[in-house]
């Protein structure tokens, strides 16, 4: 089959080396004209890495980066807000921080050795029938099936797409690398610091003596380093070496995020995957590991089923609950930590921590932090070595 993939991101690159291992014609576009990665870095989950282990990855995201064996959250005063371990899930399970950078290149040098062609500069502005349609007019194709992975602000999204929903939250992040001089990474932790729903900081391992730094701002928020160190270091005066280097190097990038929703997965011959179906707030740390599972299962729907149709309704079937699950509680929860509704972190203080000790809450939660959950009453386990076990 010959297909199209539309951005050369996490969900973008790992189908289009899938469905180029398959045999498939697979031409990925990209507009800048050298693919990188934008911000820090990221808690790769269990379902996340089982992705990268089914590529040949695993091996060295693990020896790049940090292995992460729980979520730690406390108020400013150092009461525990959230408090998860992946050991409830099976001893031996665990997350993964990992520089995007890292990340990226191993997804990047698996893809320049696969068949797929890469077409940089290229930004397509639209799909008519099977052809792309780039920036300025040229027609590429045409292609049997385009993949869509341009990410949450996908353009294409609101064009082919327009009765699809995808609000900018009025919160985002900055985000930035520092080297770990505290030995904050020892704890195997990604630690938050919050006060309020307007004050949110986290240091998460990233591996190699580093830290991914993130600070809670405004989406609309100008620059401001001073404004931040004052914050954060009344915040989290223990994080100070952290706070300092990232006002130093001032090499901060600004995220901001959507809560996305389609009313479908597919229009004709176009699928959505990743940030471009289903971009949500990262309060639950699973955009990336949802994009890899997008891209592992639609490759075993085409490996099933050469007729499109028929191999984007098996996709939609296994996709749809998880996604719709993670889209639903991430959005739920994202507002106790990053609004201006400040009951909202009373509630979170005075009910989140005791919520994690629950018998019937705990499970609940870490079964969301490992990427398990099928719905909100169902969720799958880890394997016997406390892996993810991929369905062929
Ligand atoms: C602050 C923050 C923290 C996060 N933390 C985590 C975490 O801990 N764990 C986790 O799993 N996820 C996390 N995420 C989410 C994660 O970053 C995203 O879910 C993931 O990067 C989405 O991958 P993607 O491939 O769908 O899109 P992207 O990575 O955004 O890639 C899209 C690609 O498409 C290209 N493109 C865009 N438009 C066009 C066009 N018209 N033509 C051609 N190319 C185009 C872009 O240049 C880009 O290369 C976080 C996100 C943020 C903002």
């Amino acid at each position: 089959m010959d297909i199209a993939v539309v951005g050369c991101g996490v969900a973008g690159q790992a189908a289009a080396i899938l469905f180029a291992d398959a045999g498939h014609a697979v031409t990925v576009f990209e507009r800048f004209v050298e693919p990188r990665p934008i911000g820090a870095g990221l808690l790769l989950q269990p379902t996340g890495l089982a992705v990268l282990r089914a590529l040949g990855l695993a091996g060295e995201a693990l020896a790049s980066g940090a292995v992460i064996r729980g979520l730690q959250g406390r108020t400013a005063g150092g009461r525990i807000v959230l408090d998860l371990a992946y050991a409830d899930l099976h001893k031996a399970a665990h997350g993964l921080g990992i520089r995007r950078s890292v990340l990226f290149d191993l997804l990047h040098g698996q893809l320049k050795q696969s068949a797929a062609r890469l077409v940089t500069g290229c930004e397509i502005v639209d799909v008519d029938g099977g052809h792309l349609v780039e920036k300025g007019g040229r027609r590429h194709g045409p292609f049997s099936l385009v993949i869509v992975a341009d990410g949450a602000h996908s353009a294409l999204r609101t064009h082919l797409m327009p009765e699809a929903r995808a609000p900018l939250y009025p919160w985002g992040c900055l985000w930035t690398t520092v080297p770990d001089v505290a030995g904050v990474g020892a704890s195997g932790l990604l630690q938050q610091r919050v006060r309020g729903t307007t004050e949110m900081m986290g240091l998460l391992p990233v591996g190699n003596g580093q830290l991914t730094l993130y600070w809670s701002v405004p989406a609309a928020a100008a620059p401001d380093p001073e404004g931040f160190r004052r914050a954060a270091l009344a915040l989290w005066p223990a994080a100070a070496e952290a706070i300092e280097h990232a006002v130093r190097a001032d090499a901060f990038t600004h995220a901001t995020y959507r809560h996305v929703a389609l009313p479908r997965w597919s229009a004709g011959p176009v699928l959505f995957i990743g940030d471009a179906a289903h971009g949500t707030s990262p309060q639950l740390g699973q955009g990336a590991n949802l994009g890899l599972m997008d891209a592992w299962v639609l490759a075993q729907a085409l490996a099933e089923s050469a007729d499109v149709p028929a191999a984007f309704a098996q996709f939609a079937k296994h996709r749809s609950a998880t996604v719709r699950f993670y889209r639903q509680a991430s959005h739920l929860l994202t507002p106790f930590f990053q609004s201006r509704l400040a009951p909202l972190g009373l509630v979170r203080d005075a009910f989140l921590g005791w919520g994690c000790r629950l018998p019937i809450l705990r499970p609940l939660m870490t079964t969301t932090l490992g990427g398990l959950r099928r719905g909100w009453w169902s969720s799958v386990e880890l394997d016997a070595q406390g892996r993810y076990r991929l369905e062929a």
